[in-house]
């Protein structure tokens, strides 16, 4: 329902929690972030409820803060609001986190393949789904955005997709078709959001995901193709915003 994402300084929990704050509005059930810590490990959190509840367990468990992560408010479509179908979802080695707005629509399709082949799911959603399927693209290319392009290109409904790799910890991929994604353009910093309250308290830049597109962000670039790989060029707008 609400997604950030943020590459840049060692600020990810205040960027996150901060931004999945400012989508509240939005409605969910539940809410989740995932951060790649100064060790280069995967650190996530996830629960059922208000976001009080998440920052109440991160008090609790605490998972080291870092320069890249993603962060999920959970409207349930595939799977109830429980603490294992909040996203972010892990592939299956654990070494990379998704999250997702919308429907996968042939996830059926997908998960029955992914099963003859072997691979188990811990949750209910479509989501799953395609975290799974980027973890077998992933070791088969060895590249983050290359990987996310094959997979992008084999989903079907409306989807914000973010994900990123504990291998590329300075980089995070977002896709979408028929939901929303923006860009939130800082110094030595970038964001994404599933609307640009998630950043506009940190940049006022911004630039617009345009129908079947990918970003790839880091710390200080950005670069937006189709689902082919060609590139597309985007302008950036000034955000008005009255907080
Ligand atoms: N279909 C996904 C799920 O049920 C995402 C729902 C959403 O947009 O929050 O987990």
């Amino acid at each position: 329902c609400g997604i950030v994402g943020y590459v840049g300084t060692d600020k990810s929990l205040e960027v996150l929690l901060g931004g999945l704050k400012r989508l509240e509005y939005r409605g969910y059930d539940s809410a989740g972030i995932a951060v790649i810590g100064p060790d280069g490990a995967l650190g996530t959190a996830k629960k059922a409820g208000k976001l009080s509840v998440l920052t109440e367990d991160l008090q609790e468990h605490p998972i080291p803060n870092g320069q890249t992560g993603i962060g999920h408010t959970r409207w349930a479509t595939h799977g109830g609001p429980t603490d294992v179908n909040a996203h972010p979802h892990l592939g299956d080695d654990g070494r990379l986190a998704v999250i997702h707005n919308g429907i996968i629509e042939n996830f059926a399709t997908l998960k029955d393949e992914l099963l003859s082949d072997g691979f188990t799911f811990a949750s209910e959603t479509d989501t799953e789904v395609a975290a799974v399927l980027l973890g077998r693209e992933y070791r088969r290319t060895g590249d983050l955005p290359e990987a996310f392009q094959s997979v992008v290109s084999r989903l079907e409904g409306a989807f914000t997709l973010l994900a990123m790799h504990q291998d590329q910890p300075h980089v995070v991929v977002g896709a979408r078709r028929n939901s929303p994604l923006v860009i939130g353009l800082g110094d030595g910093e970038n964001f994404l959001g599933s609307d640009v309250a998630a950043f506009v308290e940190h940049t006022r830049r911004a630039m617009a995901i345009g129908q079947d597109q990918i970003v790839t962000i880091t710390p200080d670039s950005v670069t937006v193709t189709d689902f082919a790989g060609a590139p597309v060029e985007v302008e950036p707008f000034e955000v008005a915003w009255d907080a």
